[in-house]
């Protein structure tokens, strides 16, 4: 059953430990879903059966932060709110990724006012920006992608103090919306 039918059983692989620590965090990344409107709808699609996030090893929410180390920044953030997610953050497991869904967890989008945080970035730092609103889960999924390259390569930087930096990658929109299908008609039938 499965490679190890296909290989003699006294085979011997070589490789070096943080390649195989690097697969198996990627294989296994386990999201803390702080999901706060319209984005978590899709962040809670990305992981049901029609997009499956299972394919890619990420479907295991953990709603404790000692578990988890990708923090998916999903719908609005008040500045009420804002102590919550910084200390979740700071809660959660090194090493730690960040992805900001949607904008207004990137930006405040539509909502420009004095209460609402005009970023995540400003105060956690985001590797990954998924851009929409709302991304659809394709997108979210590219995301995911993207930190599972970051993890393939080792890439943590830091400046000399230790401090960890933010990547900072966007991903590009991956989805081209389809015409309806059925006319759309208003008025008297
Ligand atoms: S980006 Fe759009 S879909 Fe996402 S939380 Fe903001 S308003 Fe809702």
């Amino acid at each position: 059953m499965g490679i190890e039918a296909a290989l003699p059983t006294d085979s011997l692989l070589t490789t070096q430990f943080h390649r195989v620590a690097n697969w198996a965090r990627r294989s296994s990344v386990w999201p803390m879903p702080f999901a706060t409107a319209c984005c978590g709808i899709e962040l809670m699609a990305t992981a049901c059966s029609r997009f499956d996030l299972a394919r890619f090893g990420a479907e295991v929410m953990r709603f404790s932060p000692r578990q988890s180390d990708l923090m998916i920044v999903a719908g609005r953030i008040s500045v009420k709110m804002l102590p919550v997610l910084q200390r979740i953050y700071m809660q959660m497991a090194e090493p730690k990724w960040v992805i900001s869904m949607g904008a207004c967890a990137s930006t405040g989008g539509v909502f420009d006012t004095y209460a609402v945080v005009q970023g995540v970035d400003q105060f956690i730092p985001v590797d990954v920006y998924v851009p929409g609103c709302p991304p659809r889960p394709e997108m979210l999924i590219e995301g995911i992608m993207a930190i599972q390259r970051i993890i393939d390569n080792d890439n943590l930087p830091r400046d000399p103090d230790g401090k960890r930096l933010p990547l900072q990658l966007a991903v590009k929109p991956n989805f081209q919306p389809a015409p309806q299908p059925v006319e759309v008609s208003i008025g008297a039938s």
